[in-house]
């Protein structure tokens, strides 16, 4: 008899302690949907220099310029593998129909509308130093918007890493050499 209470005691404690872990679960996933819509955007806070901007007739960055291309002369292009396959003649319209308006930078810097959408956007943290691109394309004047950034003395990680194995390679020298003093 006191077998059995004694198991049934332990999943009781277990069911508490499992309820009180999903209300704690729902706490911390709901502070995170708070963090998630303030964060999106932290790329273009706080900035210690101006963005770089371009207007251009054709896509500044490589990705989508050849569909581009082939939209301004009537050529058929790629059917979004999601939708269909196979090649489609497409309205500027249909063709970015996918794309979504960046609502931190929603203006054409050609003519000022906010009738646009961004088909390329990258955004690189290192050490709390940022770097960003974004480009969009107006839908009333077909006119692409670029606008980058870089912190002035931001580095890639790639970059990081190599001044920081150089370093650790010049103070190995340095060590040996003194090494080397001592016994001689
Ligand atoms: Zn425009």
């Amino acid at each position: 008899m006191a077998k059995i209470t004694d198991l049934d005691k332990p999943s009781e404690k277990k069911k508490k302690s499992s309820s009180k872990k999903k209300s704690l679960k729902e706490h911390i996933e709901d502070e995170d949907e708070e963090n998630k819509i303030d964060t999106t955007h932290l790329y273009a806070d706080n900035l210690n220099g101006d963005v770089y901007t371009e207007t251009n007739a054709n896509p500044k960055a490589k990705v989508h310029s050849t569909e581009w291309m082939k939209i301004l002369h009537g050529d058929p292009v790629e059917i979004n593998p999601s939708l269909g396959q196979g090649m489609k003649i497409m309205t500027v319209a249909e063709w970015t129909s996918r794309w979504k308006q960046n609502d931190r930078f929603p203006d054409c810097l050609a003519c000022g509308s906010t009738n646009t959408k961004e088909h390329h956007f990258t955004q690189t943290w290192c050490r709390g130093k940022k770097k960003f691109e974004s480009e969009t394309i107006c839908m009333d004047c077909h006119m692409w918007s670029w606008r980058s950034y870089v912190d002035p003395d931001f580095l890639t990680p790639e970059e990081f890493d190599k001044i920081r194995w150089e370093k650790m390679v010049k103070e190995n020298e340095e060590a040996r050499k003194l090494a080397r003093a001592k016994k001689n």
